[in-house]
């Protein structure tokens, strides 16, 4: 959307004085559907003549509320949108912004087939569905050109993606083609990225890949485990058990050594009981992730999982979260100690950089933004 309307000649204003006020909301939690009201009540109270439009998840769950607001809301759509926007428009359009960005996120996929039953994404996305190869490969190309050294690819559930026979592995390959094409020079090529995989989609194709890659397609994998019970696991409905999901890493592991991988988990999902929790540290722990984005269940109102009658009591499911937090924290530290001294390819953006392991650290002295460096961790 922002691409679309710079090329159509938009600027940026202050709120106050702005033509349009554009609000992407979330719905994941209840706390973001909160959030995306404030943000809208924020934008029509702080200028009385802008347009206000309002998309993203929590707009399609929720269009009577945000409709309901004020005459000058209109819910839409991020599509309609963006094809609003881009109308006429036959080139593709760069998803960057105006200072230039080194690594930019490419949408392949949207929507999602299954139903986890604490889950209000699916309802708000609508099922699965690909964005057509040639698509990707015209805007990655479009990105190599203009100097872009990682792309990382984003979808609900990207390991569905499918284009006639072409799946996850088959246009990962022809994007490591068109970077191994666009690169000039002493320079590393760039490199991809998988943002967030599902564990059923990591099959022996796409392992068989990132070993041969050899870190062109980064050797980071973000693969939701949400619970170490495989009883709130089913519950869930999540299609595997604890124990198919630590054979799943330990296979990763021994076909990639170098792989990182970082998780989700939802504490205080209804009926966890303790001994659940445990189970679900001990996991976590055997995995060895070098990341862990927790999340105290969030009840969302037509999911399954709300109308349970066993919640669990929030000052427990805040208690949980904390202590999982800080096994994150243990295990991020130990996870960048076992790489010291490993030469990994880091991406440079301003004062810090993003080593294929996905750490963060301080950038070297004088290296430039958008240098692909290799640096011992
Ligand atoms: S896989 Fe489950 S949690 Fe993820 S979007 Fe689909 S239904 Fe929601």
């Amino acid at each position: 959307m922002h691409a679309a309307l710079m090329a159509k000649g938009a600027a940026y204003a202050q709120e106050e004085a702005a033509d349009l006020i554009i609000v992407n909301t979330c719905t994941v939690t209840a706390e973001a559907d909160k959030k995306a009201r404030k943000a809208v009540h924020h934008a029509l109270a702080v200028n009385p003549l802008a347009k206000v439009v309002v998309t993203g998840c929590a707009a399609a769950i929720s269009q009577d509320v945000f409709n309901a607001m004020s005459p000058r809301v209109r819910v839409a759509s991020k599509l309609e949108l963006e094809m609003e926007f881009s109308e006429g428009r036959q080139e593709p359009l760069l998803r960057i912004g105006d200072e230039f960005r080194t690594r930019v996120g490419l949408k392949v996929q949207d929507g999602c087939d299954h139903a986890c039953t604490y889950c209000i994404v699916h309802v708000a996305r609508g099922k699965a569905r690909s964005v057509g190869v040639q698509d990707v490969v015209r805007e990655a190309r479009a990105y190599l050109q203009a100097g872009v050294k990682e792309i990382v690819l984003t979808g609900i559930d990207i390991g569905a993606y499918q284009d006639g026979t072409t799946r996850l592995p088959e246009l990962v390959a022809l994007l490591l083609k068109e970077a191994d094409e666009a690169h000039s020079g002493d320079e590393a090529p760039a490199r991809i990225r998988i943002s967030s995989i599902e564990p059923r989609s990591i099959d022996d194709e796409l392992i068989e890949l990132l070993v041969a890659a050899d870190g062109r397609l980064c050797r980071h994998l973000h693969v939701p485990l949400q619970s170490g019970s495989s009883k709130v696991l089913r519950e869930m409905d999540r299609p595997y058990t604890a124990e198919e999901y630590r054979a799943l890493v330990q296979k990763i592991r021994s076909r990639v050594p170098s792989i990182a991988l970082s998780t989700d988990v939802i504490v205080g999902f209804p009926g966890e009981t303790d001994e659940d929790f445990d189970e679900t540290c001990k996991l976590v722990k055997d995995c060895g992730f070098m990341r862990l984005h927790v999340f105290p269940y969030s009840r969302r109102e037509g999911t399954p999982a709300a109308d349970r009658p066993d919640q669990v009591d929030s000052a427990v499911k805040k208690s949980r979260a904390a202590t999982l937090r800080d096994i994150g924290s243990d295990l991020a530290r130990s996870d960048l100690e076992s790489r010291k001294g490993r030469l990994e390819y880091c991406l440079v953006e301003e004062a810090t950089c993003l080593s294929e392991s996905y750490h963060e650290m301080e950038a070297p002295t004088g290296c430039k933004p958008g240098e692909l460096v290799q640096l011992a961790l």
